[in-house]
């Protein structure tokens, strides 16, 4: 589960300092599912990076399970957005380069000698059948839809099991069709995996299909 504690993040802009999360407590219980919504500019993205281990909070605590996020040095967090964070983008943010495959193998790169080369073509094949892309395997990016492309990007957020998805405006893009179609996929993952899952977004029918609606509004979070 993540504990935050008095979670203050300040930024310095031109000269004077932008409080983006003010003083934030908030428990979100291990395999929960949470939507945070909120006008642009009142902290959803920096909240998100505070959970992503992502960055350093400015004071307070970020917690997941016996992990210290906010006093963890750069290689234990390096460690634990490896192993038990995956991150979903509006732009899902694929290697245009390369293959399906090779970009869900790209999460195994810091690991590829110890996992083996085997091993992760196997991993990364599984997870692809697993989205419904066992037949894209080799297909670039600019080769596949939109909601192909965020299922290969959900393919490489889970391919290592971590215990936590975060995914920010991960329909943003998308047609309502799709949204749909991703949304099921989001929430199959999450039963079957127990992950714990937050997505911020605008779109208040993906919303409500989260357990827990938040608020984030001047860096203050509630319930609604
Ligand atoms: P949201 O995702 O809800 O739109 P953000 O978390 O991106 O909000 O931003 C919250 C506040 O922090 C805003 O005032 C924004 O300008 C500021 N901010 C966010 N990131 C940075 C940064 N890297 N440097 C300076 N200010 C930032
Ligand atoms: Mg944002």
């Amino acid at each position: 589960m993540y504990q935050l504690t008095g979670l203050t993040k300040r930024y310095a802009q031109k000269g004077k300092q932008v409080t983006a999360l003010a003083g934030v407590d908030l428990v979100i219980p291990r395999g929960q599912l949470v939507a945070i919504q909120g006008p642009t500019g009142g902290g959803k993205s920096t909240l998100l990076q505070m959970l992503g281990a992502l960055d350093r909070p400015t004071s307070g605590a970020v917690r997941l399970g016996g992990h210290d996020l906010s006093t963890a040095g750069g290689a234990a967090l390096t460690d634990i957005r490896a192993t038990e964070i995956g991150f979903v983008f509006q732009s899902f943010n694929l290697i245009p380069t390369l293959t399906a495959l090779a970009n869900v193998e790209t999460a195994f790169a810091g690991s590829l000698a110890r996992v083996g080369r085997d091993e992760v073509h196997r991993r990364a094949t599984a997870a692809l059948q697993e989205v419904g892309l066992g037949e894209r395997l080799s297909h670039l990016p600019a080769e596949l839809s939109g909601g192909q492309q965020q299922r290969v990007a959900i393919a490489r957020a889970l391919v290592k099991d971590p215990s936590v998805l975060l995914a920010d405006e991960p329909t943003g893009a998308l047609d309502e069709a799709t949204r749909d179609e991703i949304m099921s996929l989001i929430e199959r993952q999450w039963r079957d995996r127990g992950l714990t899952v937050v997505i911020v977004t605008h779109d208040s029918w993906v919303a409500r299909r989260a357990e827990r609606r938040l608020r984030i509004e001047q860096g203050q979070v509630r319930d609604i």
